[in-house]
């Protein structure tokens, strides 16, 4: 297929879906034009595009997006290599090959052809069998170039999607599908990396075991969904009592919640466990069943300690758990807490 001079920013239907290579040749001389179209007659997958004006070409180049520009040296109205540049500078047909047409056969003018960008330098009039050889060759590279370079970008595109859809998988994996909090499988990986660095750093580690109070009344009064509604409040002031980045709230099963607080003493985490008893009292929420109250309540056991080597998570565990009997035996909606004596370990 042949199209002589074609208006610039005419609507052509996508070539490149018929002949999957296309060239443009800038030429103003129509004899050229006519010699290069009898050296591609014969070939069914090139169509060729021929412009006669240097002021025209870069606005063919952008619109064909052409597989192999032909470009001539001397046009009347322009210089052949200041449009090999331009060619270069332009994102979109930066790396289209450019085929200099000459009808010198100067090194100088090789040598500058090749300076400003060009790929290859024919001397008119080329041989047809050789022409439509260099055509090929250069054509196949630069759709080899393009298909590559697609091929990266999906390959990018799809490790991204990767990389977000694992972030999000190790997020749900992470954290309690009804209230968001870290789950139990979490906080243990956590505690453990939290307790080394206190054993290393011989700084304090304090934990908050919170347990909702009568919360089995609540469920037979309310129905289990309210049960499930009324632990995500209690979650989100688990959540807020957290305010330090290394603290660590997490389900630790039912509804009990459990508050890791790194770099804390006793007072200090008693101090925050009050703060979060004293939240959820005051946002009286309604349990008209509760055994001593009329509003949901919460007890927390802490528990506090300088974890040596040796020492377990378990023990500082055990020991919040057994200050939230004793908060549950004296009355709950109340704090009480201990100071792990550390074990020294052979
Ligand atoms: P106490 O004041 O001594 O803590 O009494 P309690 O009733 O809160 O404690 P108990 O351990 O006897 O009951 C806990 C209840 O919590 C029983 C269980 O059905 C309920 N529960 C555990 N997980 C969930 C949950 O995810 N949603 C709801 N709605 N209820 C739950
Ligand atoms: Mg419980
Ligand atoms: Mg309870």
């Amino acid at each position: 297929m042949m199209i002589q001079d074609g208006e610039p920013d005419k609507q052509v239907p996508d070539v490149h879906a018929v002949y999957p290579i296309v060239v443009l040749l800038v030429d103003d001389q129509l004899m050229v034009g006519e010699m290069v179209r009898r050296a591609l007659a014969g070939q069914a997958d090139i169509s060729l595009h021929h412009c006669l004006l240097a002021t025209e070409a870069m606005a063919h180049a952008e619109r064909l997006r052409p597989s192999v520009i032909l470009q001539d040296l001397l046009l009347p109205d322009g210089d052949g290599l200041e449009l090999v540049r331009t060619y270069r500078d332009n994102a979109r047909t930066r790396d289209v090959p450019v085929i200099v047409l000459s009808v010198k056969e100067e090194p100088a003018v090789k040598s500058d052809a090749f300076k400003l960008g060009a790929t290859d330098y024919l001397v008119k009039l080329p041989d047809p069998i050789e022409l439509v050889a260099r055509i090929r060759h250069h054509a196949r590279a630069f759709l080899n170039q393009i298909q590559r370079d697609q091929a990266f970008r999906a390959l990018r595109e799809s490790q991204e999607q990767l990389v977000v859809m694992n972030l999000e998988l190790k997020r749900l994996s992470n954290s309690d599908g009804l209230t968001g909090l870290a789950n139990r499988r979490h906080l243990n990986e956590l505690l453990e990396s939290e307790w080394k660095r206190a054993v290393r750093s011989r700084e304090a580690l304090s934990v908050l075991m919170i347990d909702v109070d009568d919360f089995k009344r609540y469920n037979d009064h309310y129905g289990h969904l309210a049960g499930d509604e009324v632990l995500k409040t209690v979650a989100d002031a688990v959540r807020a009592a957290a305010e330090r980045p290394a603290d660590l709230a997490a389900r630790f099963g039912g509804e009990e919640f459990i508050l890791v607080l790194p770099c804390t003493e006793l007072a200090g985490a008693l101090f925050v466990a009050e703060k979060l008893r004293m939240t959820l009292d005051m946002l009286a929420l309604p349990h008209a069943a509760a055994s001593s109250n009329t509003h949901l309540t919460v007890s927390i056991g802490v528990a506090s300690t300088v974890p040596l080597l040796g020492d377990r998570t378990q023990r500082l565990v055990g020991a919040s758990d057994a200050a939230l009997y004793e908060a549950k035996r004296t009355g709950r909606n109340r704090v009480c807490g201990h100071l792990l004596e550390p074990i020294t370990v052979a």
